[in-house]
């Protein structure tokens, strides 16, 4: 465990002290300490079962979940065994029986107190996420905002969502489209939006008529527990079964299990493209549904004629908001030769200023935190050895100040096909690559293998057209004048190639948790079968 950071970093810049000396002292559960008082609130306490099922239960490892701003154990988690995953499973299938038959407009009733029972717990969950993930209190927040807002929508959503009546070529016939929830929803989630993800899925499969099991990822199974208690809550002050919505916390096994279980009609996973492939052939190879939101590369091209201090404000909250680890973090940012010096001159003196707003993402005030685990450390180290190997000049940052927390990087001189720009590095690292026109910028935009985010900042009319169509941006976040990350809040989302295709929340994603079927409907006595052919 570390203590607190230095006070000056390697680029000169005073920093905030982090985390109190005292407190570091010690090695008791951050739970049971005065600042974090907000986790009781929340029921958690200092050993916690990580399955629910209807009953809160856990036979697996035990697994401590760390602040990645201190490195110190915020409380204990029990995770789920095969067997518990098991009961889980067995547990929704009972409760599909239930919850399919419930009117849609009720089950979106439910749905709406889930987003009440949220809003009353708004500020403890997100500095739970804060405490947990390391993201600043607003955008643990706004992180569970999220979810609220998606079950506004579902709410809406299940008094809408309908089917067709489409016109028969034959007398005496009918023919309707009919939507039918699919059953059993199996959700990973990554560790960067750890209520978010899970509510963009579930708000919305549950007003369709399916029951879930979450499992979420294994650094943040605290707030997969605060969150999944708020939804239980609800349930179970309806009479409905609480297995509508169980939790199996766990790791690679218990995902493993969800990707080839014939049982779960469709896995929704995030998390990174290589892990989404394996998923992704499993569930294939049983001929079950995916929905899949993977990693991003994402660019952002500044056209001569762009507002240049739009630019840099949108620039350094792509990139270093979060410490990198948006899965729509600016990586790429594609500037135009007559505006490059500048741009890149004011990105320096941006993140010289955001150094001294660094500290614990709990506070007031700070608006850089830690990275989430010494892995990502790991990471960041490695690929600011691989830029600089390929011919990268380190800009800004490029180092480790402590514990978790590095400094946001900006580098240049690479080219922009080179192997180590080509690779989703989850951590503040920004290449700054050139372009001298659109048609440039954009070719190295959609040279990457995913297709999440993209941006371009421009004041032309005809740039902005040119972007959004045919030949334009290759990604499924398509903005303009606004940052590569903007456009989370809201939740319309979804990547293209190796993001994998998905699309969670915005205006017709309720149909990847239904299925469609295409009913004829005769009406008569009579039996055309085909026309001018008779079977007798
Ligand atoms: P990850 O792929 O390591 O893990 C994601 C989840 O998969 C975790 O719950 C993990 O336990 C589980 N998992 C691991 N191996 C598995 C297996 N073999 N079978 C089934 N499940 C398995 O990702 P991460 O490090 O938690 O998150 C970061 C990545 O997620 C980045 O690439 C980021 O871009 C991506 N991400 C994408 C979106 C999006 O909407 N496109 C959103 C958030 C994060």
């Amino acid at each position: 465990m570390w203590r607190s950071l230095v006070t000056v970093s390697k680029t000169g810049v005073r920093l905030s002290p982090i985390v109190n000396n005292t407190r570091c002292m010690s090695s008791g559960l951050l739970l049971n300490e005065p600042k974090y008082a907000f986790l009781k609130e929340l029921g958690i306490e200092e050993d916690n079962n990580g399955v629910y099922d209807g009953t809160w239960k856990g036979s697996g490892e035990v697994v401590t979940s760390l602040c990645p701003a201190n490195g110190r154990p915020i409380a204990r988690v029990r995770t789920g065994t095969v067997q518990d995953y098991e009961a889980c499973i067995k547990a929704s299938q009972e409760a599909w029986q239930v919850w399919a038959d419930v009117p849609a407009p009720h089950r979106g009733e439910i749905v709406r107190q889930i987003g009440e029972e949220l809003r009353n717990y708004l500020l403890p969950l997100g500095k739970l996420v804060s405490l947990e993930m390391g993201k600043i209190v607003p955008e643990g927040v706004g992180e569970v905002q999220e979810y609220v807002d998606i079950c506004d929508y579902a709410v809406g959503l299940s008094r809408m969502y309908a089917g067709k009546v489409i016109p028969s070529e034959r007398p005496g016939h009918a023919l309707i489209e009919n939507w039918n929830p699919l059953g059993v929803i199996g959700i990973i989630t990554a560790f960067n939006f750890p209520v978010a993800v899970y509510g963009w899925n579930s708000a919305i499969a549950m007003a369709c008529g399916n029951t879930m099991i979450w499992k979420g990822a294994p650094t943040t199974p605290l707030t997969s527990v605060a969150i999944t208690k708020c939804v239980a809550q609800v349930l179970e002050k309806n009479s409905l079964p609480g297995a509508i919505s169980s939790l199996c916390q766990g790791g690679t096994d218990i995902g493993e299990k969800i990707a080839a279980d014939p049982r779960v009609k469709l896995v929704s996973f995030t998390g990174s493209t290589a892990v989404g492939k394996k998923v992704a052939m499993t569930v294939q190879d049983r001929f079950g549904k995916h929905l899949l939101e993977l990693g991003g590369n994402n660019a952002l091209i500044v056209n001569k004629d762009a507002d240049i201090d739009m630019v840099v404000r949108s620039a350094v909250f792509a990139c270093v908001g979060t410490a990198g680890q948006r899965c729509t973090t600016l990586r790429r940012l594609i500037l135009h030769d007559d505006i490059y010096d500048e741009v890149l001159e004011r990105l320096k003196k941006s993140y010289a200023s955001i150094m001294t707003r660094l500290g614990d993402p709990l506070d007031d005030g700070t608006l850089y935190g830690p990275l989430h685990s010494q892995q990502s450390v790991k990471n960041y180290q490695a690929t600011i050895k691989d830029a600089v190997a390929e011919g990268g000049k380190i800009e800004y940052g490029g180092n480790v100040i402590q514990g978790n927390y590095v400094e946001p990087t900006i580098v240049t001189g690479l080219a922009h096909d080179a192997a180590v720009v080509h690779r989703e590095t989850f951590a503040p690292i920004v290449y700054i690559l050139r372009c001298s026109s659109l048609d440039e910028g954009i070719a190295i935009n959609n040279e990457v293998e995913q297709g999440l985010s993209s941006s371009i900042f421009t004041k032309d009319l005809g740039n902005v057209f040119q972007w959004l169509g045919p030949k334009g941006s290759d990604c499924g976040i398509v903005n303009v004048n606004i940052p590569t990350s903007g456009a989370e809040i809201g939740g319309a989302f979804g990547g293209e190639k190796a993001t994998g295709g998905g699309r969670e929340s915005g205006s017709d994603a309720w149909k990847q948790y239904m299925r469609r079927s295409t009913c004829t409907i005769n009406y008569t006595k009579e039996l055309p079968l085909a026309q001018g052919i008779k079977f007798e």
